[in-house]
C-alpha cells in the first residue's frame, strides 16, 4: 500500500525527491546482479552431524558461479590502473568459470573477450563461452612450468595485441579483493558472525583467501580448513608444513585443485587453520545425495566442498555452525556427470548409492 501510494505521489514531486521516495529495487544489469547470493540451509548435512552446515549459493550469481565477482573485480582492476580502454580486448587462462564471467561481463562493457582452457574442460563451457561471444583457444592441458600451459599462452597472447589486458585470475589479488570486499562480508551478514569454520577448495585461491582474511579479521577464532581434490598439493603441502610435492592423478572435479602456491594464496597461508582431503568417491555421492534429499544441483567442487564441510562439522563436533561455497550448478558438466558412460570409465558408478543411481539418465 505504502508503495503503491509512493508512485502515485512521486509524479508530483520535484526529481531529487522522487529519487529518495522511490521503491525500485533494480539493479545495473549483468554486473550489478552479481553478489548477494543466499546462504542455504543444508537440513539433512545438518541434522546429521548435528551441527549447522551452510553453503553460499554461488551459482545463483547471473553468470552461474563464484568466478563472476573475480571477472568482475580483475575487470574494474583493469580499467582503474588504465590498462584497458573502450573498445578493448580482455584475455585471460581459465579452467572456464572465470573465462564465462569474463565473457558476461566483456559483453556488457564493450571488450572483446580472449580464452585460453585445457582441452580436458567441459564442452558446455566451451559452448557457452562461444555462445557469449567469446574466442575460445582450447589448448593442450600440461604443466604450469611448460610454455604451452594455458596461462603462458594468454599472457603471450595479450602482450602482442595492442589495448589487451591479460587479467591473470591466478596471481593477480584483485580477485582475492573481490571476496575481501563482498563474499566475506556477505557471510559475516548473513550469519550474524556466528560461525565457528569456513571450508572451500582453491582453484586461484581467491575465494579461500579473501573470506578468510575478511573472517579472521571480524573473529579471529574461526577456522579456516582448505578442501583439496585427488591431484592437488595443497593438502600435503599444509599438512607437511610447506613442502611442494610433484603433482599426481586427477580428479572428476573442475577448476580446483593446484600444483603450486598462487599469489593469490600465498600472503594468507597463514590463516588456513588445517586442511581436508576428498577422495571423489564422496564428492560423486554427495552431489547425487543432495540433489535428491534438497533438490540442490550443483557440480563437483561444490559437492566436495559440501564433503568439507561435513567433515569439519565431524572433527569440530556437535552445534558448530560451518560454511562452505556452493561454486556453481551441474548444468555446467551434466554431459559427465549424469552420464553411466562417462561414471564408469571414472569406476564411480559403485561410489553412488544405488538407489539414487536413477538419476543417471544420460
Ligand atoms: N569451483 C569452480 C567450479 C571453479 O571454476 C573455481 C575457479 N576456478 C573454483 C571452484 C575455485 O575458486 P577460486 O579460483 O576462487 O579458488
Amino acid at each position: 500500500m505504502l508503495a503503491i501510494a509512493t508512485r502515485c505521489t512521486a509524479g508530483l514531486l520535484p526529481r531529487v525527491t522522487r529519487r529518495w521516495l522511490s521503491s525500485d529495487k533494480y539493479v545495473n544489469g549483468f554486473v550489478g546482479a552479481i553478489g548477494n547470493t543466499p546462504l542455504m540451509y543444508i537440513k539433512s548435512l545438518s541434522k546429521a552431524t548435528n551441527c549447522r552446515i551452510l553453503g553460499k549459493a554461488e551459482f545463483m550469481n547471473p553468470g552461474g558461479s563464484v568466478k563472476d565477482r573475480a571477472a568482475l573485480y580483475v575487470v574494474k582492476d583493469a580499467e582503474e590502473r588504465g590498462l584497458l580502454k573502450p573498445g578493448g580486448t580482455v584475455v585471460e587462462g581459465t579452467a572456464g568459470n572465470t573465462g564465462i564471467g569474463l565473457a558476461h561481463v566483456c559483453r556488457a562493457k564493450g571488450y572483446r573477450c580472449v580464452i585460453f582452457m585445457p582441452n580436458t574442460q567441459s564442452q558446455e563451457k566451451i559452448d557457452l563461452l562461444r555462445m557469449l561471444g567469446a574466442e575460445v583457444y582450447p589448448v593442450p592441458a600440461v604443466a604450469y612450468d611448460n610454455p604451452a600451459n594455458y596461462n603462458h599462452q594468454a599472457q603471450r597472447f595479450a602482450a602482442d595485441l595492442p589495448n589487451a589486458v591479460w587479467t591473470n585470475q591466478f596471481d593477480n589479488r584483485a580477485n582475492r579483493r573481490a571476496h575481501l570486499e563482498t563474499t566475506g562480508p556477505e557471510i559475516w551478514d548473513q550469519t550474524g558472525g556466528r560461525l565457528d569454520a569456513f571450508t572451500c577448495a582453491t582453484g586461484t585461491g581467491g575465494t579461500l583467501a579473501g573470506v578468510a582474511r575478511y573472517l579472521k579479521t571480524r573473529d579471529p577464532r574461526i577456522r579456516i580448513f582448505l578442501a583439496d581434490p585427488p591431484g592437488s598439493v595443497l593438502h600435503s603441502y599444509i599438512q607437511s608444513g610447506g613442502q611442494l610435492a610433484e603433482r599426481q592423478g586427477g580428479s572428476i572435479t573442475e577448476g580446483i585443485g593446484q600444483g603450486r602456491v598462487t599469489n593469490n594464496l600465498k600472503p594468507d597461508l597463514e590463516l588456513i587453520d588445517d586442511s581436508v582431503h576428498i577422495p571423489d568417491e564422496k564428492t560423486i555421492a554427495i552431489l547425487y545425495r543432495l540433489l535428491d534429499e534438497e533438490g540442490i544441483y550443483i557440480g563437483a567442487s561444490s559437492a566436495l566442498n559440501v564433503v568439507a564441510a561435513v567433515e569439519v562439522a565431524k572433527k569440530l563436533g556437535p552445534n558448530h555452525t560451518i560454511v562452505t561455497i556452493l561454486c556453481d550448478g551441474a548444468y555446467r558438466y551434466q554431459s559427465r556427470l549424469f552420464s553411466r558412460k562417462w561414471l564408469e570409465s571414472k569406476q564411480l558408478v559403485e561410489a553412488i548409492p544405488e538407489h539414487l543411481r536413477k538419476y543417471i539418465v544420460l
